[in-house]
């Protein structure tokens, strides 16, 4: 039996992925092998590697002069990754939202390079987006497009003449994005594209020429371009899972209709938060909420540990929140039906009626 999984990352896969991927495991179309056993450099897999960036090419409406890249070391990884290829002489320009820029300016400090925080909302806790304006003489502009943890979304990019750096890990594939300004995107899979140990690099391919000769061989993005992502042995079978995962969202209509069904979800979910806010409490404030993750509390908080024990017993996981800030998540992200946050719902209900 299968459980609804609110898990915030690795998460919930379509079960008609983990059907497919199961069908295919121990022979590839009837090859006799697994595609975990075949070399990165045969033509089967290379024909994998080339559709996974035909259809992200396609479902975000992406120009030649982009390059997708499948890399290795986590979303996290990027945030060393981008001040090492992209820094030059000007300033690059952060926005801190929470914990996820934060890693990404520590980075930034180590390495030295010229950066600015230009705005934070640590002031309280992550609630909200900051307000800011980025220099058109940046190096480059970071934002985090979704922060995980808070459940705050940027609910549009800001316009920038520099490059903007987006980090969409926890938003990747969840709707349409308009490229126009943006110079690098990235995000780690393990959310709406399949499992962990995968970051799909979205660049422009002329910022790639910025990288110094002091970088090593493997961080340069101008490597990988170069090499199709294969400079070294790449995750093909995550590269493999997610070729299906963008296979399912061109099924389900692609990018607007994934994203008309994300709008839907969230809003049962913060109207039912919102018509019990005498016993649940949104963390994100309102306009900022993210439609990815949905983080909240109980006001006595003693029953938190009880409502995720409870909805364990009613077949759903994952729904503590980040340790960090503690209280409640439900992470709602491509794979989450309508169905199962309906059933969130009606189980908030419940047990509001119950303990109130
Ligand atoms: N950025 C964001 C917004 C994230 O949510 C995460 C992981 N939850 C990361 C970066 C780091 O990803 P990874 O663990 O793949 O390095």
């Amino acid at each position: 039996m299968r459980v609804i999984n609110f898990s915030a990352g690795p998460s919930s896969i379509p079960i008609d992925v983990l059907n497919k991927a199961k069908d295919e495991l121990l022979s590839y179309q009837n090859l006799g092998f697994s595609i975990m056993e075949i070399s990165h450099r045969s033509e089967i897999f290379e024909k994998i590697l080339n559709s996974a960036k035909k259809k992200i090419k396609t479902l975000y409406n992406l120009g030649d002069e982009f390059e997708i890249l499948f890399l290795q070391g986590g979303a996290s990884l990027q945030f060393a990754q981008v001040p090492l290829n992209l820094a030059d002489e000007n300033v690059a320009e952060y926005v801190d939202s929470g914990i996820w820029t934060q890693k990404a300016i520590k980075e930034a400090q180590i390495l030295g390079i010229n950066y600015k925080v230009i705005a934070s909302s640590e002031d309280k806790n992550y609630s909200y987006i900051p307000n800011f304006k980025f220099s058109d003489n940046a190096s480059y502009c970071y934002i985090c497009s979704n922060n995980t943890i808070y459940g705050t979304q940027y609910k549009n990019y800001p316009s920038t003449k520099a490059p903007l750096v987006i980090d969409a890990s926890s938003d990747l594939f969840s709707k349409e994005v308009d490229f126009s300004n943006i110079g690098l995107f990235f995000g780690g899979i393990q959310k709406n594209g399949g499992p962990s140990g995968l970051c799909v690099v979205i660049i422009k391919k002329e910022l790639a020429n910025r990288v110094k000769n002091s970088v090593p061989t493997l961080l340069r993005y101008k490597t990988q371009i170069d090499n199709n992502s294969m400079s070294n042995t790449p995750n093909t079978f995550a590269i493999y899972l997610l070729d299906l995962m963008l296979s399912w969202i061109e099924k389900n209509g692609g990018l607007k209709e994934i994203n008309d069904k994300n709008v839907k979800k969230a809003k049962i979910l913060y109207e039912c938060i919102d018509d019990l806010s005498s016993f649940y409490q949104g963390i994100a404030q309102k306009e900022f909420r993210s439609l990815m993750n949905v983080s909240f509390k109980i006001f006595n908080q003693n029953l938190e540990s009880i409502f995720v024990q409870e909805a364990l017993d009613n077949n759903m996981i994952g729904l503590k929140g980040h340790r960090i800030i503690g209280g409640l998540r439900a992470s709602i992200y491509n794979a989450i039906s309508l169905l199962d946050v309906e059933k969130l719902v009606d189980f908030m209900y419940k047990f509001y009626k119950k303990y109130k």
